[in-house]
């Protein structure tokens, strides 16, 4: 059941003759599908790691985020600072302690990847230990996304875009790249990728009520997606306590999938792992806050990832 035992996962030091390890894992929420754990580091700050469905974990790169998006936990607070490499390593080590069938990570938890200057050894690392690595970014700064889309060997870019309007987008990812500037980079950059590699660029967009849901939000979205021909990953909104925004109805969430997909764009909707409370873009944090706020219903709806 989801968030329904919150249990002590030990401390776990992962270097000898040091007084604090690097990455303990302090508290774990386990849902259906997910296992969250709140990562204390040497320093005394925290962040959160979540296993999705046993096999990959969501890694955190800073604590706090500098992007201030007003829907998530992660960033409420401004950011304190990156993480370094050895933190890094140590967090998935420490999980992977505990879980040892993990297999890939996603630089998706809290904190701006590309503002991390230690990410992409992390990922460079986990090549080597046989981890395929995701990320996901709001896209800043550019010419780091475009190093990032070039040279880093990720095993998949997921960019935040949740707007199809200049207005929307510097509403809901305030410190993140305009629009413009962002598909600019993309159709740039996007042909200068392999086959394989454009396969694994997906742009995403998170329905919020009374934000970005309104048809012609999602039909200029499509408009800039089509230019550059990349998926679409339609996500689900799960409510947190520090924001006010709230997730879209299913039947709406369905016919913005509907509307897209009709335009012949490559639309994925949230995972059930992604909808649990546990997981999903911008939650993390929350969890030191209290319970997690309750989800939207989904009982007897498509899943369609
Ligand atoms: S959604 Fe991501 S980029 Fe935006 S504030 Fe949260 S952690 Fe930062």
């Amino acid at each position: 059941m989801c968030g329904a035992h919150v249990a002590r996962a030990g401390s776990l030091p992962y270097q000898h003759g040091v007084s604090a390890p690097l990455a303990t894992l302090i508290e774990e929420r386990a849902g259906h599908y997910n296992r969250r754990f709140v990562v204390r580091l040497a320093d005394g700050a925290s962040v959160e790691a979540v296993l999705y469905r046993g096999d990959t974990l969501c890694v955190s790169t800073q604590v706090g985020c500098a992007v201030g998006c007003p829907f998530c936990a992660s960033g409420a607070n401004g950011l304190t600072r990156p993480l370094r490499f050895e933190e890094l390593r140590a967090q998935v080590q420490a999980v992977r302690a505990v879980a040892p069938e993990l297999v890939r990570l996603t630089l998706s938890g809290v904190g701006e990847p590309l503002h991390c200057p230690d990410a992409a050894a992390l990922v460079r690392w986990a090549l080597d230990e046989r981890l395929r690595a995701t990320l996901t970014t709001s896209g800043g700064p550019l010419p780091k996304l475009r190093a990032w889309l070039l040279e880093v060997p990720h095993n998949g870019i997921t960019l935040s875009v949740h707007a199809g309007t200049e207005a929307t987008r510097a509403r809901l990812v305030p410190h993140a790249p305009p629009l413009d500037a962002l598909f600019a980079t993309l159709a740039d950059v996007v042909p200068l990728l392999s086959a394989r590699r454009r396969k694994k660029l997906a742009l995403a967009y998170l329905m919020i009520d009374g934000e970005n849901d309104r048809d012609d939000e999602l039909d200029a979205f499509a408009d800039r997606v089509l230019a550059i021909g990349a998926a679409v990953h339609l996500y689900a909104y799960n409510p947190v306590p520090t924001s006010a925004a709230r997730p879209v109805s299913r039947a709406r969430y369905e016919a913005a999938y509907e509307r897209l997909a009709n335009r012949g764009l490559r639309v994925r909707m949230s995972s059930k792992a992604r909808v649990e409370a546990n997981g999903g873009c911008g939650t993390l944090v929350a969890l030191r806050a209290g319970p997690p706020a309750p989800r939207p219903a989904r009982e007897g709806a498509p899943v369609r990832s």
